[in-house]
């Protein structure tokens, strides 16, 4: 009796899930650029602040598909400040903080995907890299590289954040293919990936 009661207990022990200290994070903190009255990027009559929640929404599909916690920041179309964002974040322990943005410059040729992390952050830094890493990688894009900047959501942010610039609104071929679902699912995939190798 002692004996299977014993048994049962080691089972029950190596069943269990490995503990969530193990990795380098349980939640992740999505947050969709903009919103409400913050458009963002605006050219070619698509909002940036629509493409970034559709992404973000595809994001946390995924993430919640493979058992891990997900906040987001908005999940609505309505305004957010910079600083109640990274308050929502910091709500939460052992999180990393993923901003998705999509870019725009009057230099309409310019192109590309790229991923910012608070200079001097060696895990924003790591996440950023990891995330760079799995974009483009199915779809034809311009691979920007990863890029230290002072940006006031990334430096409020308690936990190791990043912000994904996924392409150029300004670009007129950028513009089509970023306002085209398939490429958005596959950016998606691809973040999740990059999130999946840092976690
Ligand atoms: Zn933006």
């Amino acid at each position: 009796m002692r004996l299977s009661l014993f048994l049962v207990i080691l089972i029950l022990l190596f069943s269990l899930p490995h503990p969530a200290i193990a990795k380098n994070f349980s939640t992740v903190i999505i947050d969709p650029g903009h919103g409400g009255n913050d458009k963002g990027s605006n050219w070619y009559g698509i909002y940036e602040k629509n493409l970034t929640l559709d992404l973000a929404k595809r994001v946390q599909r995924l993430l919640k598909s493979k058992g891990v916690r997900t906040v987001m920041t908005r999940s609505t179309d309505t305004y957010v400040a910079l600083d109640k964002r990274a308050a929502i974040a910091n709500r939460n322990s052992h999180f990393v903080f993923v901003s998705i943005h999509f870019n725009g410059h009057k230099n309409t040729s310019y192109r590309g995907i790229e991923t910012f992390y608070y200079p001097g952050s060696s895990k924003g830094k790591k996440l950023a890299g990891k995330i760079q890493h799995e974009l483009g990688t199915r779809i034809k894009t311009k691979n920007r590289g990863i890029k230290p900047a002072r940006l006031k959501v990334l430096r409020l942010t308690k936990g190791p954040a990043v912000l994904i610039e996924c392409g150029f609104l300004s670009n007129r071929w950028e513009n089509k293919r970023c306002n085209a679902s398939w490429l958005r699912e596959i950016i998606a995939e691809e973040i999740v990936q990059g999130i999946m190798a840092y976690r």
